[in-house]
């Protein structure tokens, strides 16, 4: 085989056997060579075999060239071609052009488009009156619809995909069969006559008679609470300019604080609610349709994004999304169909059961989910996108790796878990599965994983997992029975950067998150590694204080405040800005003294929980990150000027003062600064300390690569601003975009750090 060189052409009948490798399959690719020949007048036929598309090409050289470069200059939408090699064959004559319907052997590798949002195509067809799946939920083609959320196993036709139950009617199966049709080979076409059916059920599980769509358009425009059934699970919809109904969402859910997210019928009314750059327009409306976090304009109810000058946006990814947005035509919450922190529901008897008590009526369908997968989360930087929340269109699209391995499962942490199976050059990074502390998000994990491991048929050899001991994920790696390899938290986080950016090292790793177990047993969090895939040398890291109360301290970040001012030497004056009673102080003194539940930290996150306690803007944290969150949202901007920081070195390790930051912080406020001020200085100090680190350790070792990785880097304040002064100093900033920045990105790590000391 060879690249398509050039030729002479010689005018006389050629005939070449083309390979085509990449994402090939379930994305129409057989058609849409079939029109590609039928427009070059070529004959041949084409099939799949073992994921690559075989086609044999009859023509002149000329016409074969322009049908080779064609293959992969206009490949569908969803196709991802990585290579088009030819060879010479012998030329047989052939007139007419065959699409060989034949199924797969079922042998080599196979890759998979993810779920699609509906197409402009089909689109034109759901609001076509004339059309015979006008206002039909569930139409698609072979550019759009669902994908992994249906298929069971591997090879994808029908059979193996939960579309089995719905045998096609004659006009469908006309189109399925035709090369010309849109809907050819589309594994999960259908129809108003053949395929899933939508209903609307009240509280009480009755059917609500009449236009499902309609009827619950009504009870949404009424305040009402309704949960839909989506692509990857359930969702729980409300109208987002209605206060009240959208606290009664929150308290039903128990979600008192984190943001929810909207869904807008279209880019119109996307430019309502949030400013948006043509490359947000590009995120919001393309075919993946993420939830794309933008500058919110204020039009939505107060208590959608409480403290947030940023609001989730999308646009719907199915034809029931469109019909029900067009049909209540007002922005809706549409918020993962669960109560806080389980897994989202995907059947009907389970919404029905655990969301009882929060949906007033459930619009359902009788097309099982097989694969749970949420909304993912995105946002344009520096202008491109990067994914905070991996999950729906997005997994389980492989990554290239920067080294071939053998089959690897990386299991991934505790929160914002996701697991990573990786062989060859390809890591399949799994979906958000929610945080892995309980029994039932387990079993959501452990189901995914099964169907992974299935689809893609790897059986991992080692098993990756985190250093701490009793995470689920390390206990679950413990009872694989094969080798396990325990990753540092912070190791792993940069390593996944690396993996992404296909790095070699040895690079200066900032991981910045709430927390990890650190090799010396204590809670790292704010520190400078300098990694290869292999090993991790804790160059540096933040000033380490205690964590009173452990996890309490989470919840409660003015116990954080108590905790930096305590050892800033500014404690009366921190004590009367967060106006705590003297009784909890005391007690937080005391586990500060004794030690007792008192872990010691590194961690960044909790600095930045001191700094937004103290300046009043979260007294209590309902979910992860949220006062970190309140404390970027509140920073102004304009507010440059840095407090100061010292650099020290404790055992020949770089330790980042934080005492002068902490008491400068309480200072400024003491003296009635704003909070926006403050919380702006103490970011511009963060990421000055971080290039001050970075050129120390350069200064020690040359290495001018620096990888940021771990939760705070969600931060885009503090992102931009670190990049932008490494980068005035020579050093070449590399960010995650593929893979989560934070935890859900940490299984990517694990198994590149897994696969080198294996090899070592
Ligand atoms: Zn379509
Ligand atoms: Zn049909
Ligand atoms: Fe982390």
């Amino acid at each position: 085989m060879k690249a398509a060189p050039e030729r002479i052409d010689t005018g006389r009948p050629a005939a070449r056997r083309v390979e085509v490798r990449g994402v090939v399959q379930g994305v129409g690719f057989r058609p849409f060579v079939w029109r590609l020949a039928d427009r070059f007048g070529v004959g041949g036929w084409v099939r799949n075999r073992s994921g690559v598309v075989e086609i044999l090409a009859e023509g002149t050289d000329e016409v074969l060239d322009g049908f080779c470069r064609a293959l992969q200059e206009e490949a569908p939408p969803l196709a991802h071609v990585d290579s088009v090699k030819w060879e010479p064959a012998e030329a047989a004559g052939l007139s007419g052009f065959v699409v060989d319907e034949s199924l797969d052997s079922g042998e080599g590798e196979r890759l998979i488009s993810p779920d699609v949002a509906t197409c402009r195509a089909c689109l034109a067809e759901l609001f076509d009156p004339r059309d015979r799946r006008y206002r039909y939920p569930f139409i698609n083609c072979t550019d759009c619809g669902p994908r992994f959320t249906i298929i069971e196993s591997l090879p994808y036709d029908r059979e193996r995909t939960s579309m089995r139950a719905f045998p096609l009617c004659a006009d469908c199966s006309r189109e399925y069969r035709d090369p010309a049709d849109r809907r050819f080979h589309a594994e999960p076409v259908a129809c108003p006559e053949c395929g899933p059916r939508l209903e609307l059920r009240t509280a009480k599980w009755k059917r609500v008679p009449g236009d499902p769509i309609a009827r619950a358009a009504e009870l949404l425009s009424n305040g009402k609470i309704v949960a839909l059934k989506g692509l990857g699970g359930f969702h729980l919809a409300c109208d987002a300019t209605d206060e009240a109904a959208v606290a009664e969402l929150r308290r039903r859910k128990v979600r008192p604080h984190k943001p929810l997210a909207v869904m807008v019928a279209d880019l119109d009314a996307a430019h309502e609610i949030v400013e948006i750059s043509a490359a947000e327009v590009a995120l919001l409306s393309s075919p993946k349709a993420p939830i794309v976090l933008a500058r919110d304009l204020g039009r939505l109810a107060p208590s959608v994004a409480p403290g947030h000058r940023r609001q989730g946006a999308m646009l719907p990814s199915t034809p029931l999304h469109h019909l029900l947005l067009r049909e209540v035509g007002r922005p809706l919450i549409m918020t993962s169909g669960n109560r806080t922190d389980e897994p989202i529901c995907i059947d009907n008897d389970e919404a029905r059961e655990r969301l009882a008590g929060i949906a007033d009526a459930f619009l359902i369908h009788d097309r099982d989910i097989v694969s749970r997968y949420d909304d993912s989360v995105s946002r344009i930087w520096h202008g491109a996108p990067v994914v905070l929340r991996r999950a729906r269109s997005f997994a389980p699209a492989p990554i290239e790796l920067p080294t071939e391995m053998a089959p690897t499962l990386g299991c991934g942490a505790e929160l914002h878990g996701s697991f990573c199976l990786a062989a060859g050059r390809r890591a399949f990074l799994s979906q958000h599965v929610g945080d892995l502390d309980t029994e039932e998000s387990m079993r959501a994990y452990e189901d995914a994983l099964e169907r992974y491991r299935s689809v893609f048929r790897l059986e991992p050899e080692v098993v990756a997992h985190d250093l701490h001991p009793d995470f689920l994920t390390t206990r679950f790696a413990e009872a694989t029975g094969l080798p396990h390899i325990a990753v540092q938290h912070h190791h792993a986080h940069v390593a996944a950067v690396m993996a992404e950016h296909r790095l070699e090292g040895p690079v200066i790793g900032v991981a910045f998150d709430g927390f990890g177990l650190g090799e010396d047993g204590t809670v790292w969090g704010g520190e400078f590694l300098v990694c290869e895939w292999g090993r991790a040398d804790r160059a540096g890291h933040l000033r380490t204080v205690p964590q009173p109360g452990g996890d309490a301290a989470v919840r409660h970040p003015w116990r954080m405040a108590i905790a930096h001012a305590q050892d800033a030497g500014c404690l009366d004056a921190a004590v009367a800005l967060i106006g705590d009673t003297a009784e909890d102080v005391e007690v937080v003194l005391g586990q500060i003294r004794s030690g007792l539940s008192s872990p010691l930290t590194s961690s960044a996150g909790r600095l930045f929980d001191a700094v937004s306690a103290l300046a009043g803007l979260c007294p209590e944290a309902t979910y992860e990150g949220h006062p970190a969150m309140l404390l970027e949202q509140a920073a102004e901007t304009g507010a440059t000027r840095e407090y100061p920081f010292e650099l020290s070195y404790e055992d020949a390790r770089l330790v980042v003062d934080t005492r002068p930051i902490v008491e400068a912080v309480v200072g400024d406020l003491k003296r009635g600064r704003p909070a926006g001020e403050v919380a702006g200085r103490f970011h511009r100090t963060i990421a000055a300390a971080t290039l001050a680190a970075c050129r120390a350790i350069r200064g020690g070792t040359r290495i001018a690569q620096v990888c940021l990785g771990g939760g705070v880097f969600q931060n885009d304040l503090l992102v931009s601003d670190v990049v932008a002064r490494l980068e005035s100093c020579d050093f070449e900033v590399f960010v995650p975009r593929e893979a989560p920045v934070g935890d859900g990105g940490i299984s990517l790590g694990q198994v590149l750090v897994a696969h080198a000391r294996m090899e070592g």
